[in-house]
């Protein structure tokens, strides 16, 4: 049986942080609170108490993860699922993920498992759902599976820090890979120790406003921003996934300007997901984006200059397909997640183009 509770990394005294912006409150107040870094939102802890994504807890001034090795998800899943289009196009993914999340996406697909750490049953508890499952395990499922990499998705990765480093760490002398999906608001912190082991990431960029960020996810948008260009400099590869919610982040303004920074800020050959929402969780008063208005946004992205834009949750949309950036010639069909390459190692079989696949 794994102990789940393992003393957590990335966290401070509080009567320890020099004093600055990153500090929250002034040391003479500290007492045994505790500053956690993992994420942006650097929680201060009082003793006895869970930071906001109720997996992380000050025990007498110690910072404890309550989910190492506690796995609620254990999925073997298309990569295409992720979604990753340009990484390993057609193999499949070890997908693991605990409890829990720094996010309260009110239109959370996962709500069953990134939400319930903070439900009252478990407020007060340290009870954490998921089987055992050691990192060793995970490596040796993915071998025996056939999947040459692990995903760690569903819910943020971020909060289960410490397991997922230890799995990512052993990943690479086994020769497979570490792919994110991430909400994009770790601390730099979080991200200088897993970028030596990690592949490619996937990050939502849920809008484009303080406003929706704060009001829809109770986060912030800046950060997210900030880490999307770190992550482009560290050069991991990147693929950025936007869920465009009926009157909350679907105006035409709010899609260029998404466009328009992916271009910029992250270059032409980062691939963008625009996916269809459906009513789910505290979001079930809004209507499922019109499959037009997606097919709208896949032509702003295109339009802004973007080479690869792809519309989501819409099974059979031609818009899921790869067309060569250069003479248009499609050259991966797909059909929900099964695919069909007809390039030539990554480049245009009919121009020799270089189509921006990690293979
Ligand atoms: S990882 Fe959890 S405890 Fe740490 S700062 Fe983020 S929400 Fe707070």
């Amino acid at each position: 049986m794994i102990n789940a509770m393992k003393e957590a990394i990335l966290y401070k005294k509080l009567s320890d942080l020099p004093a600055g912006p990153l500090r929250r409150i002034e040391a003479s107040k500290a007492g045994n609170k505790i500053q956690c870094g993992a994420c942006n939102h650097r929680c201060v802890i009082g003793d006895g108490e869970k930071g906001i994504c109720g997996v992380r807890k000050n025990e007498k001034g110690k910072l404890y993860t309550l989910v190492y090795g506690k796995a609620i998800v254990e999925n073997i899943d298309p990569i295409e699922k992720k979604p990753f289009f340009h990484f390993m196009p057609g193999t499949r993914s070890l997908s693991v993920a605990t409890v829990g999340c720094n996010f309260r996406c009110m239109y959370c697909q996962n709500a069953d498992i990134s939400q319930i750490s903070k439900e009252r049953a478990f407020e007060d508890s340290d009870l954490i759902l998921g089987k055992d499952l050691s990192p060793e395990k995970v490596i040796e499922h993915a071998l025996k599976n056939d999947c040459p990499s692990i995903a760690y998705t569903y819910t943020e990765p971020t909060i289960f820090i410490e397991y997922a480093l230890d799995i990512m760490k052993m990943t690479h002398k086994k020769n497979l890979k570490n792919v994110w999906v991430s909400n994009g608001y770790m601390t730099k912190e979080t991200l200088d120790l897993i970028d030596p082991y990690l592949d490619a990431i996937n990050v939502d960029l849920k809008g484009f406003t303080e406003k929706f960020y704060q009001e829809v996810c109770s986060a912030k948008l800046r950060p997210v921003l900030e880490n999307l260009k770190d992550i482009k400099k560290r050069g991991i590869w990147l693929e950025v996934t936007t869920l465009l919610i009926p009157t909350k982040n679907d105006s035409l303004k709010e899609l260029k300007n998404i466009a328009e920074f992916i271009k910029k800020e992250l270059g032409p050959e980062t691939p963008w997901h625009v996916s269809r929402f459906f009513p789910t969780y505290k979001m079930i008063d809004l209507p499922p984006t019109e499959v037009d208005v997606i097919q709208k946004a896949v032509e702003i992205g295109k339009k802004a200059g973007l080479k690869y834009v792809y519309s989501g949750n819409i099974p059979g949309d031609s818009f899921e397909d790869t067309y060569c950036p250069k003479c248009k010639e499609k050259m991966i069909d797909r059909t929900g997640y099964s695919i069909e390459r007809f390039d030539d190692k990554g480049k245009c079989s009919k121009c020799g183009a270089n189509l921006n696949l990690v293979l």
